[in-house]
């Protein structure tokens, strides 16, 4: 864990293993690269925070208007910030990165990182950028932070960032310069609200001082960042973005569907997010195992029905019963991969707690893995061999491939003893977190454990443990 007690100030002792840090007596330097629709209002509220901010940018008309306090965007309340800041002695600009990174002392990179022309992320402006923040680096002997707010994938901020300037410094990255990656969630049109009422302050450092120096940038507008690591910031912000997306495609594809049916979107809508335990909610928001049971895989497949005899397209709603067989499919390849013999499941309803089977994915999973020659031994604690089947495989004719094959063999499978099915099994597959699964496989020595409800969150993925999406 990081030490978030650990504050930026000159005055504070440093430890002496570390790059000495510039002795000030204000607020942490800033220069901030790329002076776009991020850039522009960061360097403008930074500046409102008490922070010196030089703004450099290759583009000389950006310079120029920020320089004389005009804001190259339109954008609510900047260019009155951005005029103050300048009044004020504390927004310069220049198109000088290497000297501005001297001149201050944490840099925040804002260039552009468009899509590439093979549909990826085009970091050819974070290598020039980050080139020129080496060179300024390798010129002074002060700490530094270099701060990236770009969007870009997992790992370009530590695997190629740091690495060039790292190359052009001759330092080294968490020693002699810390990195961080801050991702930026402010909304265009009213960025600067949203700047001193962030929905969240994301701080992803691989060291503890960086991280306290960031913290005490933002700690005017946000008691209570996030610290995290440098790769979990990264992909929170593509992670944020595709379900904002997500959101607004499922908004769409709800009002496609309400139309011709003559039901008000809006009030449907209405309704549905009055719901914060289970709709707008951490609930359903873990990767673990495929949906199943009696709701979900037959309403899903009713509304794209509906939606049919309508005439209307819903490729995201009528794509989750693609996404969800990819899930079960997925669970079939690792047992494979396991080469196990016979196999063990520990949970076998759609969830704990309930006998109820149908639709219940791990079936699929069984009936795979069993039509290719696999023993199967199942405990589930709330199902005995004895547990009438007959009702609920009549309720799924239609719905369950994987119970109608199972119908037959599934009694047999059953143990009444999960310990039973450890020492039976040469590899498991565990669908249930419960304490009682959880000190079962204490027992379970190096056999291999695919672990779709990530049962114990301390263990990581090795060799004999794993889970899908972890
Ligand atoms: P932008 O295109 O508006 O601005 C980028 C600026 O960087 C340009 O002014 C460009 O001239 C400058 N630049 C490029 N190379 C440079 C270099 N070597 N040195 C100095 N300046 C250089 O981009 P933007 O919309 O501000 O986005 C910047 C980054 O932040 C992108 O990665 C984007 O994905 C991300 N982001 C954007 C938003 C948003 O609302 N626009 C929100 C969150 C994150």
């Amino acid at each position: 864990m990081l030490d978030m007690n650990h504050q930026f100030d000159a005055h504070l002792n440093v430890q002496s293993s570390l790059a000495p840090l510039r002795v000030i007596n204000v607020k942490p330097s800033i220069s901030v690269v790329g002076l776009g629709y991020v850039g522009a209002v960061s360097t403008a509220c930074l500046s409102s925070l008490g922070h010196h901010v030089i703004g450099v940018d290759i583009d000389p008309a950006k310079v120029n208007c920020i320089a004389n306090g005009k804001s190259p965007i339109h954008e609510y309340d900047l260019e009155r910030l951005l005029g103050q800041g300048v009044d004020d002695g504390l927004v310069t600009t220049t198109q000088d990165l290497e000297q501005a990174v001297i001149d201050t002392d944490v840099t925040f990179v804002s260039v552009g990182t468009p899509t590439a022309a093979d549909g990826g992320c085009d970091h050819s402006y974070i290598d020039a950028a980050a080139r020129a923040i080496g060179a300024g680096l390798k010129r002074k002997n002060d700490f530094h932070v270099v701060v990236m707010r770009c969007s870009i994938p997992p790992g370009v901020t530590m695997g190629f960032m740091a690495p060039i300037i790292e190359e052009v410094s001759g330092k080294k990255a968490g020693v002699d310069f810390g990195v961080c990656f801050n991702p930026e969630f402010l909304r265009e049109g009213v960025a600067v609200a949203d700047f001193y009422a962030p929905p969240k302050t994301v701080i992803g450092a691989n060291d503890d001082r960086s991280a306290g120096i960031m913290t005490r940038i933002f700690e005017a507008v946000d008691k209570k960042p996030i610290v995290t690591s440098i790769e979990t910031a990264e992909m929170v912000k593509y992670v944020d973005n595709v379900w904002h997306a997500t959101k607004v495609c499922f908004a769409n594809e709800v009002g496609r569907l309400c139309k011709p049916l003559g039901v008000d979107s809006h009030d449907v809508m209405d309704v549905f997010v009055q719901d914060t335990k289970l709709n707008l909610s951490p609930y359903y928001l873990k990767p673990g195992f495929a949906f199943g049971g009696s709701c979900l895989p037959k309403e899903v497949r009713a509304v794209a029905h509906i939606a049919k005899q309508q005439g209307v397209s819903l490729p995201l709603i009528e794509s989750l019963g693609v996404s969800n067989a990819t899930h079960i499919e997925r669970a079939v390849e690792m047992a494979r991969e396991t080469g196990a013999k016979t196999i063990g499941v520990l949970g076998l309803a759609f969830k704990p707690g309930t006998d109820d089977l149908r639709e219940s994915p791990i079936l699929e999973v069984i009936a795979a893995l069993n039509a290719e020659g696999v023993n199967v031994v199942i405990h589930d604690p709330a199902i005995t061999p004895e547990t009438p089947l007959e009702g609920q495989l009549a309720y799924v004719r239609h719905g369950s491939a994987g119970l109608q094959s199972l119908a037959h063999d599934l009694p047999a499978m059953m143990r009444a003893d999960c310990a039973d099915v450890i020492e039976k099994a040469d590899a498991l597959i565990v669908t249930h977190s419960n304490d009682l699964y959880r000190t079962a496989l204490e027992n379970a020595g190096d056999k291999p454990v695919i672990d779709l409800v990530r049962i114990n969150a301390n263990l990581d993925p090795q060799q004999n443990y794993n889970g899908i999406g972890w």
